[in-house]
């Protein structure tokens, strides 16, 4: 096998974009992909359409990121969303922006994507080599010398750049081997946890709400004195549990908040209305609509198919006239209105997280070039990093914009 300048490992979004940068700059690079095929996650993005990136403003970027945000003002400073965007729409990539700033290209297709990447690399003349997982990366005196296959086939390098990212979806390819030789190579890689992932609750009867979309919901989850409030949004009921927007965006730091104990989901289905103001509302409307069925009077407050279930919770028959409910449970169906309750049990598994929270240390990693500070002459870049943002199109663009920066760093360091 040849011996190259600069070789990436991984063909996600960020090897991908590493491998063009470090050859832009002249550096004889090779990318090695362990799937007969480039960007198999890539292909599953925004619902198979790719939200690519987003155009709110850095502030905002940075901070769907938490703590961790900080790390990425260099690489975003060096190629960020307008830079990108450039990048595909000069590279023949239409794009255009929905609702919340989340850009997509034109064609409604990840394909578009990954076809214009493999053509770029193509351009740049980047070796790939598919279906060739890298088992090792060779050091010598502290410096990367080149990889070893898992056909024990080697080939040298100056530089490695590791972007084989996180565990979440295996079946794409991800499944944390850069962790693992991470490791070997004496990085720390801190506590793995899934992100961007629905929840399980103990209630069973979820079952029976499948389907079920609650619109312009606000929810909260607590434990003991700590809790996590959403903004207003969608959640979904599944088979196991709950899901949708409001649920993926928090379920990172509900997975972190139930090493604090059980942690209780309310919905509050009315949070446009203080409890006070619907107490007004109800006894109005109760007295007003006297002989009417609960049940019937019901279908203004929220979807049918909850009716049932939430007349149950507050223990008031559906058979009931609102003239005949008592301030009890007037009052039950209230606190149920602005409180309804599940029990999280656990988050689904990695295979259905949208990406992992967790990953190389980022202490260990200079984030002006990418580089490692352990081990000369490697770098990291995408989702192997100790990173994640929520949905909205954060995820793909750190990818990106730390490959671009792994790739020119390690290109440059070359002279
Ligand atoms: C269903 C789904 C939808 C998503 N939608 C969006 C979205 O719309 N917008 C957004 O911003 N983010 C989205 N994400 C997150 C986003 O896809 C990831 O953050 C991103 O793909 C990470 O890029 P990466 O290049 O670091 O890693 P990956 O995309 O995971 O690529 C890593 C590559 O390395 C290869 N590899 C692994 N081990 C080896 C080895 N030993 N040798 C050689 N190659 C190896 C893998 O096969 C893989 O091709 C979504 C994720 C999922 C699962």
């Amino acid at each position: 096998m040849a011996g190259y300048n600069v070789i990436v490992i991984g063909a996600g979004p960020a090897g991908m974009m590493a491998a063009i940068r470090a050859a832009e700059y002249g550096a004889a690079t090779a990318l090695f992909e362990k799937n007969a095929s480039l960007g198999r996650k890539l292909g599953l993005t925004g619902k198979g359409r790719c939200n690519l990136t987003n155009k709110c403003p850095l502030p905002d970027f940075l901070e769907r990121f938490g703590k961790e945000g900080q790390f990425l003002r260099n690489a975003f400073a060096k190629f960020f969303a307008p830079e990108l965007m450039r990048f595909f729409e000069y590279n023949g990539v239409r794009l255009k922006t929905e609702r919340q700033a989340r850009v997509f290209p034109a064609t409604d297709n990840a394909r578009s994507v990954i076809d214009c990447l493999r053509k770029v690399l193509a351009q740049r003349g980047v070796d790939i080599y598919l279906s060739s997982p890298v088992k090792k990366v060779l050091v010598k005196n502290g410096a990367v010398g080149g990889v070893q296959l898992t056909n024990e086939e080697e080939a040298t390098a100056r530089k490695i750049i590791l972007s084989t990212g996180g565990v979440s979806y295996p079946e794409t390819g991800s499944t944390g081997d850069g962790l693992k030789i991470a490791k070997s190579l004496g990085h720390q890689v801190s506590e793995l946890y899934p992100g961007l992932v629905p929840l399980e609750t103990e209630e069973t009867f979820v079952k029976e709400l499948q389907g079920l979309a609650l619109k312009n919901v606000r929810i909260v989850f607590e434990v003991d004195k700590k809790r996590i409030e959403s903004g207003v949004g969608e959640i979904l009921f599944t088979h196991f549990g709950v899901s949708g927007p409001l649920i993926l965006d928090l379920s990172a730091g509900v997975v972190k908040l139930s090493d604090s104990g059980r942690v209780v989901m309310l919905i509050d289905l009315k949070p446009g209305l203080s409890q006070e103001e619907i107490e007004v509302k109800l006894r109005n409307e109760f007295q007003q609509k006297g002989s009417l069925i609960l049940k019937n009077y019901a279908k203004e407050l929220f979807p049918q198919r909850f009716i049932d279930i939430f007349l149950s919770k507050a223990k008031v028959n559906p058979a009931k006239k609102c003239h005949q409910i008592s301030a009890v449970e007037r009052k039950n169906i209230v606190l149920l209105l602005k409180g309804f309750p599940l029990v999280i049990k656990r988050p689904r598994p990695f295979a259905e997280a949208m990406v992992t929270c967790g990953g190389v240390s980022l202490k260990e990693i200079d984030p002006r070039t990418m580089e490692s500070k352990k081990v000369k002459g490697l770098y990291f870049c995408g989702e192997i990093l100790g990173l994640a943002a929520s949905s909205g199109g954060f995820n793909l663009q750190a990818a990106f914009s730390t490959g671009y920066l792994a790739g020119e760093s390690a290109a440059l360091a070359l002279e």
